[in-house]
């Protein structure tokens, strides 16, 4: 789904462009080859690799994959598309550790153990090519990212600038959602004070597409949604909170009313 000049949503579970498991994962064509902000989970991967030569792009273009964060549903299906496309693996530098010590991730465990992930899955550990770490600019042909880590939603969390044509998107993995809502959770790493500490990062950017790792999207006046968040923030009542107002998403349940 083409949702910017230079960008593409090719993999969802919510729009049922790939994998139920997946998140957002976004394809930016940056002219001389293509970069994939997250991956899904990794049962998505052939879903992902058909949505992107729908648009006309070889997969082989595919130069970096950029991943926002360790959470295996954001980053699963790298080792899968690395081998196919030869990309680079880009990741937060403190998301490398999680990478290489899976069985050590305890959301892994709390997926499984609540029934949101088949039983089966196996996630393996992999090492990525390349880490980031805040204020990093990743080169991409004539263009750039720049990294933003937010700590918050894990220690890791980062937000990707990408500015073309005088438009600037953000793509905020989970930290940052529609409407404001943060991505404060009940596990390792996820904290209140440091989303009040760093989501001060993302004021004043004069953004336009606010790209988050789940869920709807915006093209226009992203800042706005940012910005209410950041408000909250400051205040003593509690921000909404995006994995507790959308939990029946992760539900079988809901994952199997998809399947019908
Ligand atoms: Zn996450």
């Amino acid at each position: 789904m083409q949702i910017s000049e230079t960008i593409y949503l090719v993999g969802s579970e919510q729009f049922a462009l790939s994998h139920i498991l997946d998140c957002n994962c976004y394809l930016i064509d940056y002219g001389e080859g293509l970069a994939l902000i997250d991956t899904g989970l990794g049962l998505g991967v052939e879903d992902l690799l058909r949505n992107i030569r729908s648009h006309g792009f070889d997969p082989k273009s595919l130069t970096h994959i950029l991943i926002t964060h360790y959470h295996l549903g954001h980053w699963g299906g790298a080792p899968k598309l690395r081998e196919i496309t030869d990309a680079k693996l880009c990741v937060p530098a403190s998301a490398r550790y999680w990478l290489e010590h899976v069985a050590e991730d305890l959301t892994i465990q709390q997926n499984l153990q609540f029934g949101r992930w088949p039983k089966d899955l196996d996630p393996k550990s992999c090492s990525p090519d390349e880490v980031f770490n805040d204020g990093d600019r990743i080169r991409l042909g004539g263009g750039s990212v720049d990294a933003i880590v937010v700590q918050g939603h894990t220690k890791d969390s980062t937000c990707f600038l990408w500015e073309h044509n005088g438009y600037r998107a953000i793509f905020t993995g989970d930290v940052v959602f529609y409407s404001g809502m943060i991505g404060l959770i009940n596990s390792e790493g996820s904290s209140l004070d440091d989303y009040r500490r760093d989501m001060k990062k993302l004021e004043d950017l004069e953004i336009d597409g606010l790209f988050p790792g789940h869920s709807v999207f915006v093209l226009r006046n992203g800042q706005k949604h940012i910005n209410r968040a950041i408000r909250k923030l400051a205040d003593f009542v509690l921000p909404e909170m995006f994995f507790e107002t959308n939990e029946f998403m992760w539900q079988n349940d809901y994952a199997a009313s998809l399947n019908e």
